[in-house]
């Protein structure tokens, strides 16, 4: 049945999953000590902190010991780069930072932070019009200094997924870390750090149906980073600061069901998805896919329209029940086209008119029939205003 408003925008977070709240509850009152404590109750707090540690290890298929909580995905990305930048400066002089254009900003203004403030020189890896790094382009540009590799497992806004394995093998043949953010990808993809074969990987809970608020930051064991918050010695020293229990275990329940039902869930996604992506070319003019048609996140569809203002777009359908996204940032009412959408070498014409749709677990058919039906008249509606 289709309720009256529906949420599309799965990728910029999801509801919390029932299963994981129940794992969480009893950690924020009854069992509620500081797992740094020496007393039965930090003991009981700590033995379900390294619980939850363990089970993500496993899943990841790596050790518990290179697992590090964090706030979120934005902070495992900070810690990734800007700890692996400044290790790799103070142990071997190293100041190249190679990143695609179309990362997060978690990881493109760190980038641009470690650049203009820090000494760094930031090189970007181009990419092709889906927003994917060739291989041959990261073989080209990497150099015995480069302090770090960080490409995105599969991207926010267009939704294209790399071809990580082949990238992570060419850092590794030539001696340097890589890292990839897999924030978005951790809903949907395999995380398995081996099989993907990266140095350094991050996610965070809110994405896949877990708590706000935490993260988490694979690093291999024999990759060193600078510690980027100082203070206590938790998680090895590497990020200081008071644990927060409940959001730890709520993630690991969170991964848990997130990989162990998948192959379900992306189904159910790519069944819906496609509808849209079909429909959306087949009913509305002058409409493009941004980002690649196939290697994409099953439950991702972006699109970009002509003559059409992105963030209009978005008040429209919110309007009519619709929660969706748009790539373009509307500053002080002069819209800019996304950074993302520019890379790839969408027109600002084109690129302002963006919109990312986004289904999830509590998505149902009759919810994307009453989006179908609607989505045509909105932009038709907003062309004649406009036009
Ligand atoms: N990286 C990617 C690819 C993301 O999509 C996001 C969130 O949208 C982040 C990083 C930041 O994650 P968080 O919201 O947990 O800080």
């Amino acid at each position: 049945m289709r309720s009256e408003t529906v949420y599309l925008d799965y990728a910029a977070t999801t509801p919390v999953d029932h299963r994981v709240l129940e794992a969480m509850h009893p950690y924020f009152s009854v069992s509620f000590g500081n797992p740094s404590s020496v007393h039965r109750w930090g003991q009981k707090a700590e033995a379900a902190v390294e619980r939850s540690r363990a089970h993500i290890a496993q899943i990841m298929g790596c050790l518990p010991s290179e697992i590090i909580f964090t706030s979120c995905g934005t902070e495992s990305d900070n810690l990734a780069l800007r700890g692996a930048a400044y290790h790799a400066l103070k142990n071997r002089g190293a100041k190249h930072i190679l990143i695609p254009p179309v990362e997060h900003h978690a990881i493109l203004h760190t980038a641009q932070d470690l650049a203009e403030n820090h000494g760094f020189e930031l090189e970007y890896l181009p990419v092709d019009s889906f927003g994917r790094v060739k291989a041959q382009e990261l073989e080209a540009r990497i150099r015995p200094d480069t302090a770090i590799v960080s490409v995105m497992y599969a991207n926010n806004e267009i939704g294209t997924i790399n071809p990580i394995q082949t990238l992570a093998q060419i850092c590794r043949s030539k001696h340097v870390p890589f890292h990839s953010d897999a924030v978005q990808a951790a809903s949907q993809l395999p995380i398995d750090v081996n099989a993907l074969g990266v140095d350094i990987l991050s996610i965070g809970a809110h994405k896949f149906y877990g708590p706000k608020g935490v993260g988490a930051l694979y690093v291999r064991s024999g990759i060193d980073l600078h510690a980027t918050q100082t203070g206590g010695s938790q998680e090895a020293t590497l990020r200081a600061g008071t644990h927060n229990v409940p959001l730890i275990v709520g993630m690991a329940k969170a991964i848990e069901i997130t990989q162990s039902e998948r192959e379900i869930h992306n189904h159910h996604f790519e069944h819906l998805r496609n509808q849209i992506l079909s429909s959306v070319q087949r009913e509305i003019p002058d409409v493009r896919i941004s980002g690649h048609p196939e290697i994409r996140l099953p439950n991702h569809a972006s699109f970009v329209f002509d003559g059409i203002d992105g963030n209009q777009l978005l008040v429209a359908l919110d309007i009519a029940g619709f929660g969706c996204s748009s790539g373009s940032a509307c500053k002080t009412g002069n819209p800019e086209p996304s950074e993302v959408l520019t890379a790839i070498g969408i027109e600002d014409g084109w690129a302002l008119g963006s919109l990312r749709v986004t289904v999830g677990r509590q998505t149902t058919q009759e919810d994307i029939d009453s989006f179908l039906q609607i989505l045509p008249t909105v932009i038709s509606k907003l062309r004649n205003l406009n036009g």
